[in-house]
């Protein structure tokens, strides 16, 4: 492990896991892919293992990932998408050449050489939850330093926060603590 970097927050939705590469955007930000060596890492933890990463690369990465989040933070607010952060999804989409492969097992694996494959697949993802083909809605996460855009699979479509271990703990821990404060307790 590379002590020394901010850890990955992974969940289950390719695209809002690669948003959440960058944390806080309304507080004090946290870069998780700080360097071409990171963003190899994420993209081997995320199924989409490539051998080398340029700074030219990385940069394009980082456009993809807020042109993501630009969208889907449109769409999650039911806003009409902004254009600049489509074409870029489109151009990331178009530009990779990575193939789907059915392993014996009956599993998915991608075969893909370069970051330009990588990042093709995710802006696929990001298509298919922005334009509404996967089982699941956009949404925003309540905290207001966080506000991330998230992909809800719960049955009831509530969830509030885009990560129950950070976000969500937080703010029930801020609640408690606040709660504390009006019965007049000491900690
Ligand atoms: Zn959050």
């Amino acid at each position: 492990m590379r002590a020394e970097f901010p850890e990955f927050r992974l969940g289950t939705v390719l695209a809002t896991s690669f948003t959440a590469t960058l944390t806080e955007r309304r507080g004090d930000s946290v870069e998780r892919i700080p360097t071409p060596q990171r963003l190899l890492d994420w993209l081997a933890v995320s199924g989409l293992a490539v051998d080398s990463c340029t700074a030219a690369q990385l940069e394009l990465a980082r456009e993809l990932r807020e042109s993501i989040h630009a969208a889907a933070t449109a769409a999650a607010s039911g806003e009409a998408l902004p254009a600049a952060a489509v074409r870029v999804i489109n151009d990331r989409s178009s530009a990779g050449r990575a193939a789907a492969i059915l392993t014996p097992e009956g599993r998915r694996r991608w075969q893909l050489a370069r970051v330009e494959d990588a990042l093709g697949v995710i802006a696929a993802d990001a298509i298919a939850i922005v334009a509404g083909e996967r089982d699941g809605r956009l949404a925003l996460c309540a905290s207001p330093t966080c506000r991330a855009a998230f992909f809800d699979t719960s049955r009831s479509r509530t969830r509030r926060w885009c990560d129950m271990n950070t976000c969500g703990n937080r703010e029930k821990k801020a609640r408690f603590i606040a709660n504390q404060r009006k019965n007049g307790g000491s900690e």
